[in-house]
């Protein structure tokens, strides 16, 4: 685990109704609560779902939040589309975690995506978001959508199938998670990618966590080709702002944008569209110093 990766501390204040996360014990986000909907613990982390007045219905896994209903969309649209309007033709797609269904939905807006193997460790999640999140995992019974409850990691090191686009849609690299965000898991990644594979990794904040998103960044660019950064404006993650790792063999995510198939789709999005695509990768420069060096 990287040093700047601290659990993310949350309480619920029941008489005052307020929930707060703090980021890296020094700085927070607090929401005032109207209900506390579900607390349990699955065989791998406590799963708390909290009605809020500002971002609706939120999930909160081993501590952190993970989605909320009023912003899950930049997230989910931008870790898919990135990606899927690069690859001319992802047919095979793999997402790693991601068990609230969201990312799902996004990809299987792509009509050319024949299969979508979702591998989520916790199968309490998913069947908690079917019940209480039914807009976000609402392809996760679609018959193109196959689940399989397994760790990631374990996955990726034992399959032999091929992928045109993996997605890692991975909670913090704390818990269950620490594992998808090491090398030899990318390593494995790479080895399972079709000979034009994009993947796509979420990496945190580049405000927070630089020391795990440059570590991240040097392990993939000893692995892949092609390695680019970006990043998308989500305000309940910590400091609001996101980071994307895409990683591709062949294709490069701004000369190979399918603009036009974009156009034509015309698929409904309320953060993604084909401006978002090419300005995204541009990075601030406290980004590129801490990050790129450069
Ligand atoms: N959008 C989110 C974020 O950045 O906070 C990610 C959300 S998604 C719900 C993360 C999922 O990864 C969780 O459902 C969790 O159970 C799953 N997960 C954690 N570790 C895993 C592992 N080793 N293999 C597969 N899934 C894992």
């Amino acid at each position: 685990m990287s040093e700047d990766i601290i659990r993310e501390e949350s309480m619920v204040d029941l008489w005052n109704v307020w929930y707060s996360e703090l980021h890296q014990g020094r700085a927070g986000l607090t929401l005032k609560v109207k209900q506390v909907i579900y607390s349990g613990q699955s065989p791998f982390q406590r799963i708390d779902i909290l009605e809020t007045y500002e971002f609706g219905r939120m999930l909160v896994l081993y501590g952190s939040i993970m989605i909320t209903e009023k912003d899950e969309f930049v997230y989910h649209e931008m870790i898919s589309h990135v990606p899927l309007f690069t690859h001319p033709n992802p047919r095979r797609v793999l997402v790693i975690g991601g068990g609230d269904g969201g990312t799902v939905r996004e990809v299987l807006k792509h009509p050319e995506v024949e299969q979508v193997t979702l591998v989520e460790i916790d199968q309490m999640v998913v069947e908690k978001c079917k019940e209480y999140f039914p807009q976000v995992a609402c392809e996760l019974d679609n018959p193109k959508t196959r689940i399989l409850f397994q760790d990631g990691a374990q996955f990726m090191a034992e399959t032999d199938e091929k992928f045109d686009v993996i997605l890692v849609d991975a909670s913090d690299p704390i818990g269950p998670a620490e594992v998808l965000f090491q090398k030899n898991f990318h390593q494995n990644i790479y080895n399972r990618l079709n000979e034009d594979g994009i993947m796509v990794t979420q990496s945190e904040s580049p405000w927070y966590h630089q020391r795990t998103l440059r570590r991240m960044y040097e392990n993939l660019r000893s692995i892949f080709p092609l390695v680019r950064i970006y990043w998308a404006y989500v305000p309940t993650y910590p400091s609001s702002i996101w980071s994307f790792t895409l990683c591709s063999k062949k294709y490069h995510p701004i000369k190979d944008f399918k603009a036009d198939q974009y156009r034509e789709l015309g698929i409904s999005t309320n953060y993604y569209n084909a401006g978002i695509h090419q300005a995204c990768f541009v990075l601030p420069n406290f980004i590129k110093k801490a990050i790129l060096n450069r």
